[in-house]
Order: structure tokens, then C-alpha cells, then sequence
């Protein structure tokens, strides 16, 4: 059987081996996409109207090839921030957005609340952001096994913090706890287990982590922001 990568539309013998402990299957050879960019462009395509819908989009430290894809489609305001990375349009600190309150319909950010210090400060900011009907995927690695965060801010050195978080820009391990601390931000979260509703031998076509959740952030609107500075 072909792999497949919906993110690009090509077709491979295996996906490469990708990660610090490497995973078989994960990195597209074309668009560069992994497990969790081919997920979130399925459950894009199927579970949402963003592909269709004119919307104002958020993409925090945009992955290329995800942004190239949706700068492309015309129905979409898409910009792009990070802190450093040149690929972004706009260079802009997470935890201090210089955009207005309820700007964005969309806001994706995938694996980048693990490597801020004041996660708490970004989360809040990516709420204030976001439209009242809007919807946000905030994507962290959660460890499953961990019933709480671990993190030290005492440890600030790229070597400690590989060997205490497992990669030395990290500077936490998220746990189960990472849905209440989201919700403590003032979101609504909801982990949506879309990638059990494919059968195994998509799972497998597309290069697939069987067990990923889609943590898909609403704005809670009993929250007044006042109340979460
Ligand atoms: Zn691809």
C-alpha cells in the first residue's frame, strides 16, 4: 500500500523517519508535513468550513508548507507570526499580541506553548484574539502518562532542558493537565478524538499517530477577561 500525504497530494513508498527518538512513517519526503500536520489538514477539510468559508486566520510559528497552502486560497485573510522565525509575516511575541480583542476566526499553533515560559500569558492573549465565534487548535506534545506539567523555570540550560523536557528548547512536559490549562485561560477545550473516526487502513495510508487528540479551544463566554489578568 501507498502512503499518502493530503497536505501536498503526493503519494510515497514510506514517509520518513522523523524525531529526536525517531518515528518510522512521520516526515513527509515532499511537503516536509508530519503525523500531526496530515491530521489537522484532514480534520481541516472534513470537520471544518475553512477551506471554504472567507475567514480571518492566525497561524502561530507557521509550518512552510502549511502556510504556502493557505496564503493560496483566496477566501482567506491569513497572516503569520512568530517571535523569530523569518518564514512568518509578522514578527510578534505570543504572550503579547499587538492585534485588537476578537480579530481571528481561526487560530492555529501547533507545538509552541511547550517552549514558552509564560504559557499561561500566550494562551490568554491567543483567547483575547480570537472572535467570540471563533475556534482555536492549540496543539502541545501531551505526555498521556503524566497526570500534571512538569516544568522548573530554574532550568534554563539547552542540555538540562533536553535531559528534564526531552528537547532543549522545551521548557516543559505537558500533561493531562494541559486541558485545564487551557480552560483556566478562559477556553472552552474540547479533544476531539477525530482520528478514531478513520478506519485503520487510512490510520496507516496517511501516516497517522492512531492516539493523537485535536484540542480544539472556543472562547468561554461566562469568562470577562478582566477577571483572568
Ligand atoms: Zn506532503
Amino acid at each position: 500500500m501507498l502512503c499518502h500525504c493530503p497536505c501536498c497530494g503526493s503519494s510515497f513508498e514510506k514517509f520518513l523517519p522523523f524525531g529526536i527518538i525517531q518515528r518510522l512513517n512521520a516526515r513527509c519526503p515532499r511537503c516536509g508535513c508530519l503525523e500531526r500536520h496530515r491530521l489537522l489538514w484532514l480534520f481541516l477539510q472534513s470537520q471544518t468550513r475553512l477551506f471554504v468559508d472567507h475567514q480571518k486566520v492566525l497561524h502561530v510559528a507557521p509550518e512552510p508548507f502549511l502556510q504556502k497552502a493557505l496564503r493560496a486560497m483566496p477566501h482567506l485573510a491569513y497572516i503569520s507570526i512568530d517571535l523569530a522565525s523569518p518564514v512568518a509575516m509578522m514578527r510578534m511575541d505570543i504572550t503579547d499580541l499587538t492585534f485588537p480583542d476578537d480579530s481571528f476566526d481561526c487560530i492555529l499553533c501547533y507545538h509552541v506553548l511547550e517552549h514558552i515560559p509564560d504559557d499561561s500569558a500566550a494562551m490568554r492573549e491567543l483567547r483575547r484574539v480570537l472572535k467570540p465565534n471563533g475556534w482555536a487548535i492549540l496543539q502541545s506534545p501531551v505526555y498521556r502518562n503524566r497526570a500534571t506539567t512538569y516544568e522548573d523555570s530554574c532550568i534554563v540550560h539547552p542540555v538540562d532542558r533536553e535531559r528534564a523536557f526531552g528537547q532543549s528548547d522545551h521548557v516543559r512536559i505537558y500533561g493531562a493537565d494541559y486541558f485545564q490549562r487551557l480552560e483556566d485561560a478562559g477556553f472552552r477545550v474540547r479533544m476531539d478524538p477525530f482520528v478514531r473516526t478513520l478506519d485503520p487502513v487510512s490510520i496507516e495510508r496517511y501516516g497517522l499517530s492512531a492516539w493523537e487528540m485535536i484540542f480544539i479551544c472556543t472562547k468561554d463566554p461566562h469568562i470577562h477577561r478582566r477577571s483572568l489578568c
